[in-house]
C-alpha cells in the first residue's frame, strides 16, 4: 500500500496517528492511504513557512517570476504523469486530466507577469513637496483548503498568485485525490523556490481548524460545499485573517427559442455529463423558453444520452468516468429518487449502472429529469452528479428570475440569436460569472473566477489581479523631502493638501 505523507520542510516521516483511504474509482479498490495531519504538524509548517518567507519576499519580483516560469515548464514536462495520477485518484477522463492541470497553469503563466501586476500608484506633487505612492505587500504566511474536484487546477490558482507576491504557502488539498498537490509542491522546490515556500499538510477537519486558528497564518482561500465554506468564512474572519471561501453551485441554461438547438444538445452534454457532473461550473440545470423549445430538447437529448460512453478514466472514447467514491456515488442515487419522489419526471435512469469488467467501480449512468419544479428539493440542492434536470419556463422573464433567485449563483449561460435578449440577460441575472452559448463561462485566468450568493462568501475572486489584490495588502506612503529650511506653522487639523 502506497503512502501519501505532507510535504513539509524535514519531513517525509512525520509520525500520524490518523489516515485516510485513497481510493481509485475506477475499480472502487483503496490504492493508498494519505496521512492525516495535526496541529502539530501545521506547526513544523508554519515554522519552516515562517523561515522561508522574509528571504523570499525581499527576492525581486522578476526573479520570482522566473521561478514561475520554471515551474510551468516542469509542469508541463510532466503533464502526463500528472494528468494519470489525478485521472486515478478522481475517476475523470485522461483529456479531462489533462484540462485540470492545464488551466491551473493559465494561473502560473499570469503570476509570470507579476512584476507588472505588482507596480503600485504614484502620484507626484500631491501637495506642496509632497508625493504619495503605493506599494502592494505579501502577507507572510498564507494557506489554501481545496476540494477534490480540481486537484490541480483550484490549487495552483492559489498558490500561483499567492506564491509570485512573495508569500509562503500552505496547501490543505482534499484527502480523496491528495497525490497531484504534492507533486505539484515538488516541482516547484525543482523549479527554484526555496523549501518552505510550498508546503502540503494533508488531514481533515482537524486539520482545517487547525488552519483557521492559527495565529500565524494571515489569509486563507477555500474552495468546496457552502455550508462548509460558510462556516471556514466565518471561523476564519472571527480569527482576524483574511478569508475569501467559495462554495457549491447549481448552474442554469436558458435555452431561447430561437437557440440552435443541435449546438446546444452538444454543449449539454458535455457541461452537464463531462467529469461525470463535477464541475462547480457544470450546468445540471437547462430552461427552455417555451413549450416547443422543451419538447424539441427532449427529444435531441434522449439518443445524445444514449450515445454517451461511461467508462474508466484511460479509456480514450469515454466521455466520462466514474464519481469520486462510493458514498458520493450513493448520493446521487439518492438525489435521484428524491426527484422521483417529489414527482419530477426521470426521463432516462442512470441508477445500477454497472460497466463490464469494472462491477466495483463508482460509476453513474447519466440522467434526465423533466418538469422539474423550483419548490423541488432536488432543484434547490445541488447534486454533483451526471444528473441534468429539464425546468420548463414560459417566458424570458420567468427564466431570468430561476437563476436570479436560487440560492447558489456561481455561473449561467444562455444560448439565443437575439444579441438584446443575451445583452439583457447578462446585465440583470443575478449570478456572478455568465456565459452567452458559453456553456461553462470559467474566466481566463487573467480575469478573475468567483460565483454570487451561497456560492462565494467574502468579497474577493481567485485569481487574475482580484488574486493579487486578495494575496497583498496595500501600504500607502506620503513623503516630503524638505529642504532644510523650517516653514510653516504647527498643524493641529488634519492636514488638506489645497
Ligand atoms: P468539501 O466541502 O467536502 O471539501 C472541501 C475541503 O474542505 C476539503 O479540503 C475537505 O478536506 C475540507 N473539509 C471537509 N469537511 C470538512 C469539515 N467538516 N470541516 C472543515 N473542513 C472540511 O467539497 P468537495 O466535495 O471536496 O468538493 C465539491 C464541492 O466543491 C462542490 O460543492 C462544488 O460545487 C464545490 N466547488 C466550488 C467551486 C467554486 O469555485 N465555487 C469550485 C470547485 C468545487
Amino acid at each position: 500500500m502506497r503512502d501519501i505523507d505532507h510535504h513539509i520542510v524535514g519531513g517525509p516521516g512525520i509520525s500520524a496517528s490518523r489516515f485516510g483511504e485513497v481510493f481509485n474509482p475506477n475499480s472502487g479498490q483503496v490504492q493508498a492511504r494519505v496521512a492525516f495531519g495535526d496541529k502539530a504538524a501545521l506547526d513544523r509548517a508554519v515554522a519552516a513557512s515562517q523561515q522561508a518567507q522574509p528571504g523570499w519576499a525581499a527576492t525581486n519580483p522578476q526573479r520570482r517570476a522566473r521561478v514561475m516560469f520554471k515551474f510551468k515548464e516542469l509542469v508541463e514536462a510532466n503533464l502526463e504523469e500528472l494528468a494519470h495520477l489525478l485521472a486515478s485518484e478522481h475517476g475523470k477522463v485522461i483529456a479531462d486530466a489533462r484540462g485540470d492541470v492545464q488551466r491551473g497553469l493559465d494561473v502560473i503563466e499570469f503570476a509570470c507577469g507579476i512584476p507588472h501586476a505588482l507596480k503600485g500608484e504614484y502620484t507626484y506633487g500631491a501637495g506642496p513637496g509632497i508625493d504619495v505612492y503605493s506599494m502592494r505587500q505579501p502577507l507572510g504566511v498564507v494557506a489554501g483548503i481545496t476540494p477534490f474536484n480540481f486537484p490541480a487546477m483550484i490549487p495552483m490558482w492559489m498558490f500561483g498568485v499567492a506564491i509570485a507576491v512573495g508569500n509562503a504557502f500552505i496547501l490543505k488539498p482534499s484527502e480523496r485525490d491528495p497525490s497531484v498537490p504534492v507533486r505539484l509542491a515538488e516541482l516547484m522546490v525543482e523549479a527554484g523556490a526555496p523549501e518552505g515556500i510550498l508546503q502540503v499538510v494533508h488531514g481533515d477537519k482537524e486539520m482545517v481548524d487547525a488552519i483557521l486558528d492559527h495565529p500565524a497564518i494571515s489569509a486563507v482561500s477555500f474552495v468546496g460545499s457552502s455550508d462548509i465554506a460558510h462556516y471556514v468564512y466565518r471561523r476564519g474572519v472571527e480569527n482576524g485573517k483574511r478569508v475569501q471561501a467559495m462554495g457549491g453551485a447549481k448552474n442554469h441554461g436558458i435555452v431561447m427559442p430561437d437557440a440552435d438547438l443541435d449546438q446546444v444538445v452538444k454543449d449539454l452534454s458535455g457541461a452537464a455529463f463531462g467529469s461525470a457532473g463535477e464541475r462547480c461550473m457544470a450546468l445540471p440545470v437547462v430552461v427552455p423558453v417555451g413549450e416547443k423549445t422543451a419538447n424539441e430538447l427532449r427529444e435531441a437529448l434522449i439518443p445524445a444520452m444514449a450515445a454517451l460512453r461511461v467508462g474508466v478514466s484511460t479509456d480514450p472514447d469515454a466521455h466520462y468516468g466514474p464519481v469520486v467514491n462510493a458514498a458520493h456515488k450513493q448520493r446521487v442515487e439518492n438525489w435521484i429518487q428524491t426527484g422521483v419522489d417529489e414527482g419530477a419526471e426521470l426521463v432516462v435512469d442512470g441508477r445500477g449502472f454497472s460497466l463490464q469488467g469494472h462491477e466495483n467501480g463508482f460509476f453513474v449512468g447519466p440522467s434526465l429529469f423533466d418538469h422539474v419544479k423550483p419548490t423541488m428539493q432536488s432543484y434547490k440542492e445541488e447534486i454533483f452528479g451526471p444528473v441534468l434536470q429539464i425546468v420548463r419556463a414560459p417566458d424570458f422573464e420567468t427564466a431570468l428570475r430561476l437563476p436570479s433567485e436560487h440560492q447558489y449563483g456561481n455561473g449561467v449561460a444562455i444560448f439565443t440569436r437575439n444579441g438584446h435578449a443575451a445583452r439583457e440577460f447578462a446585465a440583470r441575472v443575478n449570478v456572478g460569472m455568465v456565459g452567452i452559448n458559453v456553456p461553462i463561462p470559467v474566466p481566463v485566468a487573467y480575469h478573475t473566477f468567483g460565483g454570487w450568493k451561497r456560492s462565494a462568501f467574502g468579497d474577493i475572486n481567485q485569481h487574475g489581479m482580484e488574486g493579487v489584490r486578495f494575496w497583498t495588502k496595500t501600504k500607502t506612503v506620503t513623503q516630503r523631502w524638505p529642504d532644510g529650511s523650517v516653514t510653516g506653522e504647527n498643524a493641529f487639523v488634519i492636514p488638506t493638501m489645497g
